[in-house]
């Protein structure tokens, strides 16, 4: 047995362990065993690809033990460290620069593959000059893309969208001009006048993916990062090829694929269609982007007290509560969790209703649920809460705003239309959760904070939670 073929068996088992982590983390109750099988899958992965590197002699770049355990060192350290010290609310931002590392180790992957092996005649290696020149450009679209992504999410670049003039053109000249490029890099006959081509190709890649990103605005963001996911996936698939590396492509293609089903369901939970995502540009219409505030405010806002909350919740038999982004920022799920146990054991029926796209990330909210250790069954998805709202007697809508706005449904005109929302409005009474009437992340303003039925509890959230209980 040598060492090649127990590498490619270990192999086989990451990739089907990777493909049970992935059907594990479709289910809250399962999530934990996916990320373990996942982590397993790892594990053997990079043992496996380090026994495969020290074992080839053919391999063109000195590969020592003691280089992988300085990268391996130096990776886990700076890895523990961000793990450790990054807030929740970050994590959207973070994953979009891990997105980059990806794209952009496709784009040296490529160009390493390309000047180790010298280039033969036209004709000779078209498959493999094809593999490098696509896995080049989707990593550098990636890459720059997520860095966009990175500065949007991390308010370090203006979220608005960049809608410059004839821009589809621009991104249809640059598709065009690397197609006539990729003729040109595999017509050439020699390494120095393939390199040109190349070089350009990835200038012009770089500008696309800056571009394709820059456009699109803050309410459109969560799709962006899973499609970047997407991208990244199949960055990494056409590494794997230009590697020769099969688990590469089996992992860079799971990746690809799920980042894509994941983008598909968000759009529609967003009812948005996939193109009008990636052509970009919403949020630049007349309410202005996330960073253009809203509408004028529309008329009085009744504003309430912890004590009168705690009130209202005693006499109350059903409770729902919508999470969104300010309970994250407010660090509030464990007092709500406290909250929720105490309603629930006086009696009172006790729910969440978390959006799709609630917070920063998909699935943050239930994230954060979880860890709070509020059980699974009483968080409820949009589609199954919205039904039951009519009969609730108060909705706690805790740091949401854009996912419980009513103009989505009663306006045209907003830039948030059709976007399917939770119906907090629909309940008997309404307590909205937030410091100020500010917008939320898509620039909108809410009617609901003026409603007949809503009362403001301004303030942070977690304080707010905090004052309830102790009333309570
Ligand atoms: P929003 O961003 O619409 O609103 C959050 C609200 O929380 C703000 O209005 C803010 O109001 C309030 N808030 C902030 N800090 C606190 C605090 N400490 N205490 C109390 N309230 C606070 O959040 P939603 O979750 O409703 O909507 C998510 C939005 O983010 C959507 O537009 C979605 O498209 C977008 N998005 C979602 C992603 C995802 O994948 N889930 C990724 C990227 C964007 P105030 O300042 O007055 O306190």
């Amino acid at each position: 047995m040598t060492v090649t073929s127990v590498a490619l068996a270990a192999y086989v088992i990451a990739g089907l362990l990777f493909v049970l982590s992935l059907a594990g983390l479709s289910a809250q109750e399962s999530a934990r065993r996916g990320t373990v099988l996942g982590m397993l899958g790892m594990g053997l992965a990079v043992v496996a690809t380090i026994a495969l590197a020290l074992d080839r002699s053919e391999r063109p770049w000195p590969v020592t033990a003691g280089l992988i355990l300085l990268v391996l060192v130096v990776g886990a350290a700076v890895g523990s460290w961000r793990a450790r010290r990054v807030e929740m609310t970050q994590m959207p931002e973070l994953i979009a620069l891990l997105h980059s590392f990806v794209g952009l180790s496709a784009v040296l992957v490529g160009y390493a593959s390309f000047l180790a092996e010298p280039v033969g005649p036209a004709g000779a290696d078209t498959v493999h000059r094809v593999e490098v020149f696509l896995g080049v450009l989707i990593g550098a679209v990636t890459f720059t893309g997520s860095v966009v992504a990175f500065g949007k999410l991390s308010g370090r670049l203006p979220s608005a969208p960049l809608t410059l003039p004839g821009r589809h053109a621009l991104n249809l000249l640059a598709l065009v001009a690397s197609a006539g490029l990729l003729v040109w890099f595999v017509a050439a006959d020699d390494t120095g006048t393939a390199v040109l081509p190349l070089v350009l190709m990835t200038v012009v890649a770089l500008a696309l993916g800056w571009h394709l990103v820059a456009a699109i605005g803050g309410g459109d963001m969560p799709v962006v990062v899973s499609m970047l996911n997407s991208y990244s996936g199949w960055a990494a698939a056409a590494a794997g090829f230009t590697l020769g590396n099969d688990l590469l492509i089996i992992t860079g293609a799971l990746v690809g694929a799920s980042g894509a089903i994941l983008s598909y369901l968000m759009c529609k939970a967003m009812n948005r269609s996939f193109w009008s995502v990636v052509l970009g540009g919403f949020g630049a219409g007349a309410a202005g982007g996330p960073s253009g505030g809203g509408t004028a405010e529309a008329g009085e806002v009744h504003e309430t007290s912890p004590d009168e909350v705690a009130a209202l919740l005693t006499a109350a038999r059903s409770v729902v509560v919508v999470p969104g982004y300010g309970m994250a920022v407010a660090k509030a799920q464990h007092p709500v969790a406290d909250l929720a146990e105490r309603l629930r054991a006086r009696g009172v029926t006790v729910r969440f209703g978390v959006h799709p796209v609630a917070g920063r990330l998909p699935g943050h909210m239930n994230v954060l649920l979880a860890e709070a250790r509020v059980p699974y069954d009483v968080v409820l998805e949009m589609d199954e809460v919205n039904p039951d709202l009519p009969g609730t007697d108060v909705v706690l809508v805790i740091g949401a705003n854009d996912t419980v706005n009513p103009a989505a449904q009663d306006d045209p005109t907003s830039p948030i239309a059709g976007m399917p929302v939770i119906e907090a409005w629909k309940a008997r009474d309404v307590v909205v959760f937030k410091r100020s009437l500010a917008t939320g992340y898509a620039g909108v303003q809410n009617p609901l904070f003026f409603r007949e039925n809503t009362r403001m509890l301004f303030g942070d959230a977690r304080e707010q939670v905090d004052k309830i209980v102790q009333a309570l």
